[in-house]
């Protein structure tokens, strides 16, 4: 790693998009007032979204933006971590490899060409994976996409020079503080709230409606009791695995769980 050329009283921040869709880079942008407090505290050097460009060069903290889907995004993730102090993977995309990665095992040229009227412009890997894949990953910020405030805690932790707080309680912990009826137990509606990261504070069933997962897999997260849980309430193993199957699919944690689902259903 080279050594940024820093103010030591303002960190170099750059924010990269790999293939994503934006959506964690809006939550950046939309901390509003919170973000020119921000951009008063860094120098923000690369965050296409919001104006500055200088891609490639060194800095103390970057933060990565989707997950590594084509030969390009290969390259260009190694030479950010070459040039990068600390680097921060955000949402779905980059710690998981997003709703992309729904493609990894059936990409092949029959739907690439069913799809495509034009496949030979395609240029995507066979399998979308998250940045943890290919460098070292100082800190991941799940979600999909990740909440703006969590976004400014982690940048604040860094600041003060501690570790960022990495929250992998279940989604159920946020919603019985806040005291949220649980629409599982009131409502018979399946909600992924037991297995998933905290971090939304349950926006979901705040608003009435079930997780899904957005947060991906939370610590000791029992997916298999989940899956009887479903079942329970009528759903096929098909609607099972998709409740696994969505836009972190390719969590490690929700795969097994996923192929554990299917092999049963066929036993
Ligand atoms: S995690 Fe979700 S919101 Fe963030 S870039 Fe990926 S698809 Fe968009
Ligand atoms: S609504 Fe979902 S997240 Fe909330 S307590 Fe019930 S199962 Fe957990
Ligand atoms: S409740 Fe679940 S699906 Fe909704 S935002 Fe939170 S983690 Fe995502």
């Amino acid at each position: 790693m080279n050594t940024p050329k820093a103010d030591p009283i303002k960190p170099r921040v750059a924010v990269h998009k790999f293939s994503s869709c934006d959506g964690c880079q809006l939550a950046f942008l939309n901390l509003g007032e919170d973000l020119l407090t921000l951009a008063g505290r860094v120098e923000l050097v690369h965050f296409a979204e919001a104006g500055p460009l200088d891609p490639d060069t060194d800095v103390d903290v970057a933060f990565v933006e989707g997950s590594v889907s084509t030969a390009e995004d290969l390259e260009r993730i190694q030479h950010i971590r070459q040039h990068s102090g600390l680097l921060i993977a955000i949402g779905a995309c980059a710690t998981s490899g997003g709703i992309q990665g729904l493609r990894n095992g059936v990409f092949g040229e029959n739907w690439v060409t069913q799809i495509y009227s034009h496949p030979e412009a395609i240029a995507s890997l066979e399998r979308s994976t998250p940045i943890s894949s290919h460098v070292k990953v100082d800190f991941e910020l799940w979600g999909c996409p990740v909440s703006g405030p969590q976004m400014l805690a982690v940048v604040n932790s860094l600041l003060l020079g501690v570790t960022p707080r990495d929250n992998a309680d279940k989604v159920c912990t946020e919603c019985k503080r806040r005291g949220y009826p649980c629409i599982m137990v009131t409502r018979g509606i399946a909600c992924m709230g037991p297995v998933t990261r905290a971090g939304c504070g349950a926006l979901c069933p705040s608003l009435g409606r079930d997780c899904y997962g957005c947060y991906g897999p939370a610590e000791n997260a029992n997916t298999g009791a989940l899956a009887v849980q479903f079942r329970s309430q009528g759903l096929s193993p098909e609607a099972v695995v998709q409740r696994f199957q969505s836009i972190n699919s390719q969590a490690p944690v929700f795969l097994a769980a996923a192929d554990r689902i299917r092999i049963k259903s066929h036993d």
